[in-house]
Order: C-alpha cells, then sequence, then structure tokens
C-alpha cells in the first residue's frame, strides 16, 4: 500500500489517498479544538492515542456485529480504513445529561436519562452543526429511511456494547458522537472515530471526566487522563 495525496485535512486528522481507490489513510493529529473550532490548543500524544483507542474499539465492535471502515493500524498515528462517502449526521449518542443537552433542557450535569436518546446534527460548520431530526434527513435527501433504521440499530449497539466493556473498567458512558458511511455498494459502516475526542468518560467511582470536556473546561490533567482510557481499555 502505497501512501498519495492528501485528500483532506480536518482539524483532528488528515485523510489521504492510496494507491487502493477503495481505501485512505487516516492520520490522527494532535491538535485539538472545542467550540466550533473557537478554541484551539494540542495535546501531547492524544493521535497515538486516539489512533490506537479508535482501532481498539472499532474491532470490539465489529465482532460485535456492527460493520465498520477499519483495516489495518499502519503506525502510531496511522491507520488504513475503507473509504466511505460519509453520511452528513453527527450521530448523538446519549445515557445520561451532559454539554448541550443539560444546556438546552436546563438539568443538571449527571442527570440519569430515563432511557438512551439518539440526536441528529447535520454537519456543517459553517452552520454550527445544526440538530436536524428524521424528516429533515428524509427531505434533504441525506439518508434513505432504511438508511436510519440501520444507522439507528447500529448507533444503539455500538452504546450497549461501549457501555457494558467500559462498565467492567469503572468508567460510565454518558454520551458519544458517531459517524456513519456508505461503501461503493451502498453499505453503511461506522467511520470516523471513537475515543475520548468523541465520548465523554466518568469515572465510576470519583465522577471524574477522563475525556475532551478536561480541554474544553480548562480542568487540567488532559493528557493524563486520555492516557488512563488508553490504559483500562489496552493495559497500556
Ligand atoms: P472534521 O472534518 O470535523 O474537522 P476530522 O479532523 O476528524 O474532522 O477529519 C476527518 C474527516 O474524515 C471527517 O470529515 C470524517 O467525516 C472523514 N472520514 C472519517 N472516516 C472516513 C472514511 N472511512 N472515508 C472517508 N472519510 C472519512
Ligand atoms: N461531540 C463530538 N463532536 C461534535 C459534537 C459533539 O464528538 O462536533 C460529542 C461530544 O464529545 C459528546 C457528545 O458528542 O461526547 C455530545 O456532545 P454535546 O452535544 O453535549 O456537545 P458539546 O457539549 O460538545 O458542545
Amino acid at each position: 500500500m502505497e501512501k498519495r495525496e492528501q485528500l483532506y485535512e480536518g482539524k483532528a486528522k488528515k485523510v489521504f489517498a492510496t494507491d487502493d481507490p477503495t481505501l485512505v489513510l487516516v492520520s490522527y493529529k494532535d491538535d485539538a479544538t472545542a467550540f466550533n473550532g473557537l478554541k484551539k490548543g494540542t495535546i501531547e500524544g492524544k493521535g497515538a492515542i486516539n489512533n490506537r483507542v479508535t482501532n481498539y474499539l472499532m474491532q470490539l465492535l465489529e465482532k460485535n456485529g456492527v460493520p465498520t471502515h477499519f483495516v489495518q493500524e499502519l503506525s502510531a498515528r496511522e491507520t488504513l480504513v475503507k473509504k466511505v462517502a460519509i453520511v452528513p449526521l453527527e450521530v448523538i449518542v446519549r445515557n445520561v445529561a451532559a454539554g448541550s443537552l443539560a444546556k438546552r433542557l436546563g438539568l443538571a450535569e449527571g442527570t440519569v436519562l430515563s432511557r438512551t436518546v439518539l440526536e441528529y446534527c447535520y454537519k456543517d460548520d459553517a452552520l454550527g452543526d445544526p440538530m436536524v431530526n428524521d424528516d429533515h434527513i428524509a427531505a434533504m435527501g441525506w439518508a434513505t429511511e432504511a438508511e436510519m433504521a440501520t444507522i439507528r440499530a447500529y448507533a444503539l449497539t455500538v452504546n450497549r456494547v461501549l457501555g457494558e466493556t467500559l462498565r467492567d473498567l469503572n468508567i460510565e458512558l454518558i454520551d458519544f458522537k458517531l459517524e456513519f458511511g456508505r461503501l461503493a455498494d451502498g453499505t453503511i459502516v461506522l467511520a470516523d472515530e471513537i475515543s475520548p475526542d468523541t465520548c465523554r468518560f466518568w469515572d465510576t467511582v470519583t465522577r471524574e471526566k477522563l475525556d475532551k470536556d478536561r480541554f474544553r473546561r480548562d480542568l487540567g490533567g488532559v493528557e493524563d487522563a486520555y492516557h488512563e482510557i488508553m490504559k483500562r481499555l489496552m493495559g497500556e
């Protein structure tokens, strides 16, 4: 496999073409942003941790019936993945009120939701990723109703598998964001990343935050928290 031209540089990752038109190479950066790019910084070692944690979780999910884009970890921060056409939605899954939901509904952070809540945001930085519903998604043609049924089922499976795995490690899965894409034949697969950048993880015992909120809210100990998640999951 040969690395070719850069196709895209995002806030947290770069995407490169390869000599195989069905595969792309993802390279994870240490750059961190929050509040739609308003807050910028660097989290030392983040790229390598997010690469390894994402790949570990993607493989766990594959074994549990969720098809993913994962192909092969190439190096500390680079991974080969199946190229997809991204469904332009952030699929947010919530178990406990935090962040924008706590603010929007006036709930105390940490309020346990009586059932899992799914939200969709249209991926558009210029619009600030507005929240949309199934009717908007169908009307705009971002995904079909059948695709959304698949995406919803996969998102709930991810929540169950991740939630159970993390609970055994004394980590509570508060909420997280997923992205899905279509392979050339239309198959829906889980894409992008699953990491402390895209999830809220709280220590079950101390209630300490072990995720990007430490960066967003200037809580300190950002690098240590990312390390702790990798260590509990992968033992290193
Ligand atoms: P952002 O675009 O939000 O700044 P990143 O820095 O994480 O995010 O950039 C990675 C980009 O790659 C995102 O736009 C994401 O949707 C896209 N992407 C993730 N997985 C794949 C894939 N398998 N094939 C093509 N694009 C992907
Ligand atoms: N999230 C994400 N990318 C985004 C927005 C949210 O990964 O662009 C994740 C975030 O880390 C959290 C969950 O989705 O785990 C819910 O985020 P929320 O809507 O509360 O937004 P925030 O508080 O980040 O503004």
